[in-house]
Order: structure tokens, then C-alpha cells, then sequence
């Protein structure tokens, strides 16, 4: 029989907080009354992790673990686990206790009102540097004006789907996957829940700047040609100036009045110089992606899968 709720947590060297996550989730499962599944996947943690769901798995038959064969990242290993699980809901949060638990019966409240999407929205976030915040905040806001897709502001990947929305979700199976704007593209009735973000308990952020950096630029390029068109609007700005000085220097040579030409020629060369390389970058940025969606590879491997197959999943579960 098929869960009423999946829970999919990705999961790279988390195992400081394994067991915590196990326990604040059954607790508020339980709670809840619907049958469920939780579905751990393991994004190629060194540290015993999956080990460790693994364990929790073959104590409770409520619980899978799935192992990626090797780390594909957080977009993948959340897709990986999307993708495996039965519920007619699926909830996704990260791991390390971030994305509360607490926050499910009233994110399932709001599924069971019809909506298909329901995202939890950080009205603040703890344990978190200046910079982390100030970048996020800069990036949510670029994002909605760049951006074609309304991609709700603040809101991380803890989010609900419906059937509808996950059948959607399943069908786009792009490579640079940014999925809060996927999420957001698919369309149908969201709505948002408001949450203080906690900090970390274990553990530090498995989000490096260099990680952080590729994320974001996965999401713009995703859902925005503006840097494409950059070269547009430079290419005109750049004429319209140049139009302008053409006209300076014809005035001066009319005048007579002879400027020493040395600064200007190297002023100009590196400024040409500087946007055409940029551009070109750009440029390849687009044509990077492009050629790897062409390759249609897997998204992600999947090495072994752990789960109880000797009874029936029912409603109630075990005490
Ligand atoms: N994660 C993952 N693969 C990675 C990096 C992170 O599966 O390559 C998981 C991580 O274990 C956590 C979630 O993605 O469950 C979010 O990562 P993290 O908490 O480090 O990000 P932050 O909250 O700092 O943005
Ligand atoms: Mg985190």
C-alpha cells in the first residue's frame, strides 16, 4: 500500500544528527495520523551516514536509505529521493535539522486545503553570518527581478507537493536543477507557511562560497537569458558613447587642437577588451550547459537501496 506522506531528507556527512532527525520525526509523524514513508538518500557521505540509515531502515520498515553512487549534490540527491518516493504528498528539508519537523502538520494543513506547492518562507534565520544572510537576501531579490518564474523570496527547498505538482516535477529532468524555481514554475495553487530558520545543531554547512556561487549561477541561468542580453544593452551603450566621441575628436581635429592619443587608445582597447572577454564568458556559461544537457546523462546513480520488504506498510505503523 502507498503512503499517504513521503519525507525525503538528502544527506552528505550528517551523522551527528542522524539520530535526532530520526526521533523529532517519527514524534511528529506519529502525530499526525497519516501513513508515511521517510526516505533518507545518502549523497555520498564518508563519515558512516548511510550506515546509519541503513540501520534505521532495517529496524523500521517505515524508513528507506538510498545511497548515490558517489556526491551529485543537494539539487540531485533531492531529486534522487523525489523521485523514489510513493507518497501521494512528499515533503522535502534538509537534514540537518534546519528545516523544523514542527512545521509538517501545518505545511499538510495546507495540502489538505488544495494546495499543490506549499513552501516554507524563513522569516529569519539563526546562527547565520552576516555575509550568508546578506548574499541570500541580494540573490532572492535579483532572482524575482531576472527571473520570468515568481520564485517566492526566502524560502529554502522545505517544501510540500501534491500529486499534481509532483508529477510535473518529475517530468523536468534539466541537469542544472534549481529547485526552488522549478518548484515555482510548475505552477498550480501555492501558498507559503512562515518559520524562524534555526541554526545548524551538528555539524557546519555543507554549502561552501565556491558551491553557493555555482548555485546561483545554476539558478540564473536556468530561469534567465538577462545575462545573454547583457550584451545587448552593453553592445548599445558602448556604440551610442563611442557615436559621441566620434564626434568630439572629428570637433577637436576641426579645431585644430591635437590631444596625445596614448591615453585614450589604452583606455579604450582594455575597456573593449574587458566587456568582449566578460561576454565571452557569458557566453560560455550558456553554451557549458547546453552542451551538457545535449549528453543526456542519468542525473544520478543510485548504488543500493535499503528498505524492509517484509510487510505491508499500513496506516498505523508500529507503535
Ligand atoms: N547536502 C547534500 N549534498 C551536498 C551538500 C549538502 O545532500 O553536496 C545536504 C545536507 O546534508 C543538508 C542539505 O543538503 O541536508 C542542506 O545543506 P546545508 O545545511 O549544508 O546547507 P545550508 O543550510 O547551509 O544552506
Ligand atoms: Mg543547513
Amino acid at each position: 500500500m502507498k503512503p499517504e506522506l513521503s519525507v525525503v531528507l538528502p544527506v552528505f556527512n550528517e551523522i551527528e544528527t542522524l539520530g535526532e532527525l530520526r526521533a523529532r520525526l517519527l514524534s511528529v509523524l506519529d502525530e499526525c495520523g497519516r501513513s508515511f514513508e521517510i526516505i533518507f538518500v545518502d549523497d555520498g557521505s564518508h563519515d558512516g551516514s548511510f550506515e546509519r540509515m541503513a540501520a534505521f531502515a532495517r529496524e523500521d520498515r517505515r524508513i528507506r536509505a538510498v545511497r548515490l553512487s558517489r556526491n551529485f549534490g543537494h539539487q540531485m540527491a533531492l531529486t534522487a529521493g523525489v523521485d523514489a518516493a510513493r507518497g501521494r504528498l512528499v515533503a522535502v528539508m534538509d537534514a540537518d535539522l534546519q528545516d523544523p519537523p514542527e512545521l509538517l502538520p501545518e505545511m499538510l494543513a495546507k495540502a489538505d486545503e488544495g494546495f499543490e506547492v506549499v513552501y516554507a518562507v524563513r522569516a529569519a534565520r539563526e546562527g547565520e553570518g552576516a555575509f550568508k544572510k546578506a548574499t541570500a537576501h541580494l540573490f532572492y531579490r535579483l532572482m524575482r527581478r531576472w527571473t520570468n518564474v515568481a520564485i517566492p523570496v526566502d524560502t529554502g527547498d522545505f517544501r510540500l507537493m501534491g500529486p499534481k505538482a509532483l508529477a510535473a516535477f518529475r517530468s523536468l529532468r534539466e541537469r542544472h536543477r534549481f529547485i526552488r524555481g522549478l518548484t515555482a514554475w510548475v505552477g498550480f495553487r501555492q501558498t507559503g507557511v512562515t518559520y524562524v530558520r534555526p541554526a545548524r545543531v551538528h555539524g557546519e554547512t555543507k554549502y561552501p562560497l565556491r558551491k553557493m556561487a555555482k548555485f546561483a549561477l545554476d539558478a540564473l541561468t536556468s530561469f534567465s537569458y538577462v545575462p545573454l542580453q547583457l550584451a545587448t544593452w552593453l553592445g548599445f551603450g558602448v556604440s551610442a558613447f563611442s557615436f559621441f566621441y566620434i564626434l568630439v575628436v572629428l570637433v577637436l581635429k576641426v579645431l585644430h587642437i591635437n590631444v596625445p592619443g596614448w591615453t585614450t587608445l589604452m583606455v579604450f582597447i582594455l575597456l573593449i577588451g574587458g566587456v568582449q572577454l566578460m561576454l565571452i564568458g557569458v557566453l560560455g556559461e550558456y553554451l557549458g550547459r547546453i552542451y551538457e544537457e545535449v549528453k543526456g546523462r542519468p542525473l544520478y546513480l543510485v548504488a543500493e537501496v535499503v528498505e524492509d520488504h517484509e510487510e505491508e506498510v499500513t496506516a498505523s505503523g508500529p507503535a
